[in-house]
């Protein structure tokens, strides 16, 4: 058994027997990982309050190698990012985002990558500033980190640029008008987020954004894509559109 001093975002947290939390974290030594904290809800420690999800918490706590369940002995929060907590686009947005990091996240990886994505993804969200139309880099990201980035910038079958109005989910590419197969495998697209996410991509981090009247487009889009990819259901995707809309 060792002990390891790191740090997490939570992931989710659940009740567990009449004292205890089970938490789930997306640290930065050992990717995903469960936690026991034992006795915390009985005994009314500091450590509760300070276990939010999608706070970013320094964390203490003991891992038998091979075990699936690390102990947790201290916590600390470094970021509550209160801004997130007091607009339901911002909290509907961050939750789609951890579902889809929960998901495709296997456990026990270490993903230095996806770990600062997550931490420049919260820091943006919680700023005064922030617009919605920044989001989509950030998710087309996320998506890309885990190994399913979807392509967009040219129909696979015959090479065009044009008339992208459907996208093969198969495939993870999109589908020209006149190379589309009638399947339930292929759904529309509008063509303009085609147009407008392929010349986003390559540019440089964050500086992607689409208008905010494409963003329930958008997730709609990522929410059926990573779905089929997933095999698995996203539950905070609809709230999510609706926020958006
Ligand atoms: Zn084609």
């Amino acid at each position: 058994m060792s002990l390891f001093n790191d740090e997490g975002f939570v992931i989710t947290r659940s009740e567990w027997k009449e004292s205890s939390l089970i938490v789930r974290f997306f640290t930065r030594e050992h990717g995903k990982l469960n936690f026991m904290a034992k006795g915390i809800r009985r005994a009314k420690t500091r450590i509760g309050s300070f276990l939010d999800s999608f706070s970013r918490v320094k964390i203490i706590y003991y891992l038998k190698q091979g075990n699936d369940l690390a102990s947790l002995k201290e916590a600390f929060t470094i970021n509550l990012y209160p801004s997130l907590r007091a607009d339901l686009r911002r909290f509907a947005a961050v939750s789609f985002y951890f579902e889809i990091l929960d998901i495709g996240l296997a456990p026990h990886e270490r993903h230095e990558d996806i770990f600062s994505l997550t931490s420049e993804f919260l820091d943006t969200i919680d700023k005064p500033e922030w617009v919605a139309e920044s989001l989509p880099w950030y998710f087309l990201e996320i998506a890309g980190r885990l190994g399913y980035a979807p392509r967009l910038e040219k129909c696979f079958v015959c090479g065009t640029s044009q008339n992208l109005a459907h996208f093969d989910l198969d495939a993870g590419q999109c589908v020209c008008q006149n190379c589309r197969k009638d399947s339930e495998k292929v759904i529309p697209m509008p063509q303009y987020l085609a147009s407008e996410i392929k010349g986003g991509v390559s540019n440089e981090g964050g500086s992607i954004a689409l208008p905010s009247h494409a963003l329930p487009d958008f997730f709609h889009f990522m929410k059926d894509f990573l779905e089929y990819r997933f095999e698995k259901r996203i539950k905070s995707g609809d709230f999510l559109i609706t926020q958006m809309a």
